[in-house]
């Protein structure tokens, strides 16, 4: 499929709520992912702008063949993009006749909201923000290579190592090659934003995983030891599973659950690139898993990461602006969800720890869910603080603890990463 076809089918995805664009993107099977997702994030970012100028400007009266999020990728292209790609095929001549209309205006919305630059169109929540600062985090995978290979690897490559951080300013300081030790997780490696390692060899080979800080958590607090067994109860991608499978050294048992078919097929090659032998996937409704059925016998930890709002994912923030705030209709149906979900968990007859995780800073999804379940199995489990030391600590991020990210509100880390022990 062509990128502009590819692209346009993103975005009717995303608009009829089948996926975010980073799941749609990399399930379009298309070859260069990459520019895909760049196109549909940027065509999405404009969106509001081009919805404008393609209605004032006619076009899809007048080219009543154009569906809507074709057009809009090609407006993209045409009028804030590089110019069509690749000759831009049998849509360039029909963009072409209305390039001069489409044009202007563009240049009358300028004017009329007093702004010179294409950038100052967009709204204030869609403009590069703090967000687009983090630095990227690289998580070694233990399975196949250790932090100090990796470390090795980087060098040799021309990178510049700057030890374990200390402070957030640091992390806030990363430029060009420069990269570092994070303070709290041993194999977590942090790059400066603009890096990217989607190509890279170490990648490529599973050696290194693409995971965020702050997705690297829930693991490290169940910190399941090698030979335990455990249930990762909603799975996919797989990014998680694999961190434990890391922390088990593949000794034990992960009984790993996912509802999506497509993204079961996903972690199926995730795990098998990170070298990950101890992990059985099913396509099953975690709802549905029976605790009382003898191989789960064993499991004395779980790991709960529902489908949630998204509200404090970085990257849905600069996808889809305005994510940060779900109706309530919609946090009622998500919260339900992950209330059965945690309450059916509590049951497992073997269980004796449990992380709850969340990528939302939604209270409803986080702490209303959580005493919830408490209320319900009284006694039987109690809460504990995220260790180790201060949360701010955990959080290390260059992101104000205002601004949206993944657990990078105190409150909300407490939340969202939360450890039950039987009592
Ligand atoms: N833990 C994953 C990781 O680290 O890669 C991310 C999990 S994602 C936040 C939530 C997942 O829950 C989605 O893949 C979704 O398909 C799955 N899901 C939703 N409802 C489910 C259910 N009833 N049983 C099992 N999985 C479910």
């Amino acid at each position: 499929m062509a990128v502009y076809a590819a692209a346009a089918a993103v975005l009717a995805g995303v608009e009829s709520r089948q996926g975010s664009i980073k799941g749609l993107v990399y399930g379009s099977r298309f070859q260069n992912v990459k520019q895909l997702y760049a196109l549909v994030c940027e065509t999405q970012r404009y969106s509001a702008v081009l919805d404008a100028v393609i209605a004032s400007a006619g076009l899809l009266g007048a080219e009543k063949k154009l569906r809507p999020h074709l057009a809009k990728v090609l407006v993209y292209e045409l009028l804030l993009g590089r110019g069509f790609r690749g000759g831009g095929g049998r849509w360039k001549p029909l963009l072409e006749r209305h390039q001069a209309r489409l044009k202007a205006e563009l240049a009358r919305l300028k004017v009329h909201r007093g702004v010179s630059r294409n950038e100052d169109l967009l709204e204030v929540g869609t403009r590069p923000g703090p967000a687009s600062q983090v630095p990227r985090f690289v998580r070694v995978n233990t399975l196949k290579t250790c932090p100090h290979d990796v470390i090795d690897y980087f060098k040799r490559q021309g990178f510049s190592y700057q030890g374990r951080a200390s402070s957030l300013e640091e992390l806030r300081a990363l430029k060009g090659k420069r990269f570092l030790l994070d303070p709290l997780l041993p194999e977590l490696l942090v790059f400066p934003v603009q890096t990217d390692l989607h190509q890279h060899p170490l990648y490529q080979a599973g050696h290194l995983i693409l995971q965020d800080k702050a997705s690297c958590l829930p693991a490290m607090l169940l910190a399941p030891p090698p030979g335990a067994h455990v249930i990762d109860a909603c799975a996919a991608p797989g990014n998680k599973a694999s961190h434990l499978a890391a922390l088990l050294k593949n000794q034990g048992k992960i009984f790993a659950f996912d509802l999506d078919a497509k993204r079961v097929a996903s972690m199926a090659t995730l795990l098998a690139r990170a070298g990950v032998s101890c992990c059985e996937l099913a396509e099953k409704d975690f709802l549905a898993v029976s605790p009382s059925d003898q191989r789960y016998c064993q499991v004395q930890y779980i790991l709960l990461d529902p489908s949630c709002s998204g509200s404090g994912m970085l990257s849905r923030q600069l996808e889809e602006p305005g994510a940060g705030t779900p109706s309530q209709e919609r946090l009622r149906a998500l919260a339900g969800f992950q209330q059965r979900a945690l309450c059916h968990a509590l049951t497992f007859p073997s269980l004796r720890r449990l992380v709850y995780s969340m990528c939302s800073l939604c209270q409803e999804e986080n702490e209303d869910v959580v005493q919830e379940a408490l209320q319900q199995s009284p006694g039987t489990f109690r809460l504990l603080p995220s260790p180790p030391g201060p949360i701010e600590a955990l959080a290390l991020s260059p992101v104000p603890s205002t601004a949206c990210g993944p657990l990078l509100r105190p409150r909300s880390l407490v939340a969202s990463s939360l450890l039950f022990l039987n009592g």
